[in-house]
């Protein structure tokens, strides 16, 4: 029998817990084939109720709730991977708590998932969000997909299924930016989408601040491009360029005999040569730098998702 762990992170979500619960039961019931389903919270340090919902619940229906409480607010992606690194069973569902993902779509992900897909995401058809909010995701995600090294699919967040093989790779990266989106990327396997309507928010308002956002793109900017770490080296070869092109037209118009270099080109070859010569620099040490940071986060040089007659020393 398979055992599917739907994750929740929960932060100041008391009053959609119970009715997440409820829609969750009425979900799994309508699944004909023979799973186990396990709900685990992630209590990312709560401030109104929801520890005392989460408490209930739990002892309600020990078999199936189960709760993981964290020692102060770490953020959505933190309490996320707790869970991923805490749940049981053959695939997780990663969900938001407050009732924006429909849990109806996992029965989808889920058919997809037997389909062989090991990434099923749920990507939105639309959202019910603020028109800044809106306007701010698609721009964060057409810079990321330019800049990023690794696929990282549009207006898609995390509300995913994940099977046992991609969870154990995450699991293993230890870098402590996470950004979860980048890192199922990184991972590979076979990926699948399924389009939602996410829902309108019913109750409070998004802990996903303007600031917690920002933080959230620079994640994943950060880590996963080194363009910002590039930028400099070619910059530098434009300035050096230049400063070789007015030391030779100083030279020239100093030699020649009718003419005299004016001061200026004289300063500008010193000032874009000394300029040109620190960026260059400056994007030889950003180069070891963006080496540096690879090898920090410790994210595996290769996975391998099958082998024929290898075996294990290969
Ligand atoms: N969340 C969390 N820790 C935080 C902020 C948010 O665990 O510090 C959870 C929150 O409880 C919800 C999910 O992350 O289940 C998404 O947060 P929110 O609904 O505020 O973001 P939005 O839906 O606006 O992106
Ligand atoms: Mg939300």
């Amino acid at each position: 029998m398979k055992t599917i762990t739907y994750i929740f992170p929960v932060y100041n979500n008391a009053p959609s817990l119970r009715p997440l619960y409820d829609e969750m039961c009425a979900m799994t019931a309508r699944i004909a084939a023979d799973y186990e389903h396990r709900f685990l919270f992630v209590d990312d340090g709560s401030r109104d109720e929801s520890g005392a919902v989460l408490a209930k619940l739990a002892a309600d229906d020990p078999e199936h709730v189960r709760v993981l409480s964290l020692s102060r607010n770490f953020g959505h992606q933190a309490a996320v991977s707790a869970g991923m690194a805490r749940a049981e069973g053959d695939a997780i569902v990663i969900m938001d708590a407050d009732l924006q993902d429909p849990p109806d779509v996992c029965l989808e992900l889920i058919a997809r998932w037997e389909e062989g897909f090991q990434v099923v995401y749920a990507q939105r058809r639309s959202r019910r969000d603020s028109l800044f909010k809106r306007v701010t995701a698609v721009a964060f995600y057409r810079v990321l997909g330019r800049m990023s090294t690794v696929d990282i699919p549009r207006d898609t967040g995390d509300f995913r299924l994940v099977d046992r093989v991609v969870l154990d790779v995450v699991n293993g990266m230890k870098e402590h930016h996470r950004f979860l989106r980048g890192m199922y990327g990184y991972a590979g396997f076979r990926h699948a989408p399924v389009a939602f309507d996410r829902r309108a928010r019913v109750h409070g308002h998004s802990e996903y601040t303007l600031r917690r956002l920002v933080g959230l793109a620079r994640d994943g900017i950060f880590g996963f491009s080194d363009l910002p770490l590039k930028v400099a080296a070619p910059l530098g070869l434009v300035a050096t360029s230049l400063a070789l092109l007015f030391g030779f037209a100083a030279v020239v118009l100093a030699v020649l005999p009718s003419t005299s270099a004016p001061a200026w080109l004289g300063i500008m070859t010193g000032v874009l040569l000394v300029g040109g010569v620190q960026l260059l620099i400056l994007g030889i040490i950003g180069e070891y730098i963006a080496r540096i940071h690879d090898e920090v986060r410790g994210r595996p040089a290769y996975i391998v998702a099958a082998d024929s007659n290898v075996g294990e020393r290969a």
